[in-house]
């Protein structure tokens, strides 16, 4: 079954595509939780981080690369910003294509808040 992000990098559904090569595709979330908030995909299909294999390593390097020239881009490198992947449950992965999340344009606070005591 191929995954929504598949179909957005064929073009069979609508996406706000910033960047695309042979081996990646970036669009902007559709659900923004600051700003800038870019997704980076990778063309094939790896479902987790789990999944990811010593053959991905240059392609998983290459979506921080587009990542960082994106935040360029954006004008919020100097200012800084985060990449996320999100891994399964307890990660809070909802789509099963591999994807680097590009987050900024404000300062985003701590990383994870604690759970209450
Ligand atoms: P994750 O929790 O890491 O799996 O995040 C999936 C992300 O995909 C969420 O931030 C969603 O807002 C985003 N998303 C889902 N469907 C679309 C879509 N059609 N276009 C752009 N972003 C999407």
């Amino acid at each position: 079954m191929p995954t929504i992000f598949a179909k957005i990098i064929r073009g069979e559904i609508p996406a706000d595509i910033v960047y695309q090569d042979e081996r990646v595709t970036a669009f902007r979330d559709i659900d923004p939780v600051a700003p800038t908030h870019i997704l980076i995909v990778p063309n094939k299909l790896i479902a987790t981080v789990n999944d990811v294999t010593e053959d991905d390593k240059l392609l998983v390097g290459h979506m921080v690369f587009v990542a960082a020239q994106l935040a360029r881009q954006e004008g919020i490198a100097e200012d800084g910003y985060r990449l996320i992947f999100n891994c399964n449950q307890h990660g809070n992965q909802v789509v099963f294509h591999l994807h680097l999340h590009l987050v900024g344009g404000r300062p985003l606070g701590p990383m994870i808040l604690k759970p209450r005591e």
